[in-house]
């Protein structure tokens, strides 16, 4: 036996250590269960190229939870250490300024990844363990078995044991203050978060069974007894998909991979993306894209990092664009750095190069796609959509790309991208100012009316929604030239495209005066404004329309943009059609019957729009009653 103190440069890191992360303990059996499987994976190196000779038996690493002993054991079958090398990886703490590089890092997101890779993971225990015990038997023939022991002061004990397996044995004496790490559902918790995708298979005992005595105990009616024992379930899956080739894999593999991911997911995902690349950076993964309709946030956040097959975070807003978080899947690159901070990671170049590889790709799968099988494109587009504006609005280069990709759908279902719906459109949608006008609709049904006289005249009205879209249209108006978009119920159609000079009125602008004040009598004069407008005989005597405008205004305002102070008002135009039979006859009737036929119009008007409520609507309705014979 011999004693000796932990070679830390600071006067005592176990403190530090100990409160370094206090929401984060669980940690520690990610950096246990990691230091098993790398003894594991070394072994097999070594035994590959020769160095080792022996037996390899069974690779597979073990948790044993003994909450009687108040114990958590973290077993291998690896490469083992000798004294020697527990000497030199254990007790010499080859870490510098670590006092200020804890304080520096102290709460801040992120720490916990710090932890594991300046070579403090083994140490991380202390977080949780009062003492712990290294037993370990090296790989080297006539190796002498060892126990290292620590309670967390630098002071440690080494002995020489009897030790019959090679590798090593992590004995942990749970302390007080972390009983929760006895409870096995907690083990399993932490084990399928942080381990389910390491490499070597990893067992903990989560099912009980019942068995005769092993020693053949009696009970008390003399027969052998029967004895519980714990039966270890393997709780990861050492070859995940996307550390397979994309050849090896059929879309059923991975389908059944994003369940695995996703146990909780009812929807399945439209397509992935396999990522592959090992020049200049390492990366692998397989991203999928799932069907995002109105809710973005919830869709959110869903990549998991790993490093070798590791965990590390489900947060990676720092190493691919926002837009990209969208996505669903796994990135494993070791080449992340996890020891600087998260802000410093953004502007690390390997994340950066990382960062645009992946946007490159995700841009490529969607041209390519679009491509080989432009109707299946088509029609996954109603679920793409909102991605891919995300993406153009906010980053240059991935607009550029989708430029040949994005869809515009019009209200009969015809798709085109946005250099063919200008084809398409220019020659009888383009004003006399030489101003090509995009219609459209964001709800078929409210804007029936509209879209229908549009369509008559044969215009194309686009659908556009989804929580993006005012955005959207604001971007592609600045960036394609002589393009405006207006909404079908903005303006009467000869307004919104203009071709020729007006339309002649059939009352003269006296008789128009006179009729104005009837109209404005009949509706809130804050909300409307009246306008007396000679449109064609066909058109509806009373048309309400929201300027494109103000519309834009208010929707901007309601998505966090716009910079306005309070709210901004609602405002209307009542367009009243002066060539219309049931305005012109107006003039012939007396001031009574002139306020009710206009009341009436005016509420015919608002019920198209979806606008008469409460007391006006309740109403319209009696007095409709009231006319039936
Ligand atoms: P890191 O794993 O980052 O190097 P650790 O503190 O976790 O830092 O471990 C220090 C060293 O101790 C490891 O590099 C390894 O050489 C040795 N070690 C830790 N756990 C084991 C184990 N289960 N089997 C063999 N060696 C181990």
């Amino acid at each position: 036996m011999r004693t000796g103190q932990i070679n830390v440069q600071t006067e005592n890191i176990f403190p530090i250590i100990k409160k370094f992360l206090y929401s984060d303990h669980e940690i520690f059996l990610r950096e246990l269960v990691s230091n098993a499987v790398d003894a594991t994976q070394k072994l097999r190196v070594l035994s590959a190229n020769g160095e080792f000779k022996g037996e390899l038996g069974e690779l597979k690493v073990e948790v044993i939870l003994n909450a009687n002993e108040k114990t958590l054991t973290i077993r291998d079958r690896g490469i083992g250490m000798t004294a020697d090398e527990i000497d030199k990886y254990i007790n010499q703490i080859a870490f510098s300024g670590a006092e200020e590089f804890v304080k520096q890092y102290e709460g801040k997101e992120g720490a916990e990844q710090i932890i594991g890779h300046f070579g403090l993971g083994f140490y991380s225990a202390f977080m949780v363990a009062e003492k712990v015990q290294i037993q370990t038997l090296s790989r080297h023939e006539g190796a002498q078995a060892v126990q290292w022991e620590s309670n967390g002061s630098p002071e440690y004990v080494i002995t020489d044991i009897e030790k019959a397996d090679r590798g090593t044995d992590i004995v942990l004496y749970i302390s007080e203050e972390a009983a929760e790490f006895l409870e096995k559902t907690r083990i399993s918790g932490i084990l399928d978060k942080y381990c389910k995708f390491l490499p070597t298979p990893v067992f903990f005992g989560t099912k009980t069974e019942y068995i005769d005595s092993p020693d053949g105990e009696l009970d008390e009616n003399g027969k052998v007894k029967r004895v519980s024992v714990d039966v270890p379930n393997q709780v990861n899956n050492p070859s995940p998909a996307w550390t397979k080739a994309p050849i090896d894999l059929t879309d059923e593999d991975y389908a059944s991979f994003y369940k695995e991911l996703y146990p909780m997911s009812f929807e399945e995902p439209l397509f992935h993306i396999h990522l592959n690349v090992d020049y200049p950076f390492n990366l692998t993964g397989i991203l999928y894209f799932p069907k995002i309709r109105e809710n973005v946030e919830v869709q959110r956040n869903k990549i998991n990092l790993y490093s070798n097959q590791v965990f590390i975070t489900d947060s990676v807003a720092e190493i691919v664009p926002e837009f990209l978080t969208l996505l669903h899947g796994v990135i494993d690159s070791p080449d992340i750095p996890l020891n600087v901070s998260r802000s410093y990671l953004q502007s690390d170049s390997n994340v950066k190069k990382i960062s645009s590889h992946i946007t490159k790709k995700v841009a490529d799968k969607l041209a390519e796609m679009f491509k080989k099988d432009r109707a299946d494109f088509e029609a996954k587009w109603d679920d793409l959509q909102i991605f891919v504006q995300y993406g153009a609005l906010s980053d240059d280069k991935f607009k550029d790309k989708a430029a040949q990709f994005s869809l515009v759908q019009t209200t009969e279902k015809e798709y085109a991208t946005l250099e063919e719906f200008k084809e398409l459109v220019a020659p009888f949608q383009t004003d006399k100012e030489g101003k090509t006008i995009y219609l459209y609709t964001n709800d078929q049904e409210a804007q029936y009316a509209y879209v229908k006289k549009a369509k008559d005249r044969g215009y194309k009205v686009l659908e556009m929604n989804g929580p993006l879209v005012p955005h959207w249209i604001a971007r592609l108006e600045q960036d394609m030239e002589n393009v405006a978009f207006a909404r079908v119920d903005s303006d009467t159609l000869d307004n919104l495209i203009k071709k020729t000079e007006d339309i002649v009125s059939k009352i003269s602008k006296e008789d128009e005066e006179k009729l104005k004040p009837v109209f404005e009598a009949a509706v809130n004069k804050e909300k409307f404004t009246v306008q007396m407008t000679a449109l064609t005989d066909d058109d509806a005597p009373i048309v309400i329309t929201q300027p494109e405008f103000i519309r834009r205004m208010m929707e901007q305002q309601r998505t966090g943009g716009g910079g306005f102070f309070g709210a901004f008002p609602e405002m209307y135009n009542l367009v009243v059609n002066t060539n219309h039979p049931k305005v012109l006859s107006l003039l012939e009737k007396s001031e009574e019957t002139q306020t009710e036929t206009v009341r009436q119009l005016a509420d015919l008007a608002m019920l198209s729009q979806g606008m008469l409520k409460g007391v006006a609507l309740d109403q319209f309705i009696e007095r409709t009653i009231a006319q039936i014979s």
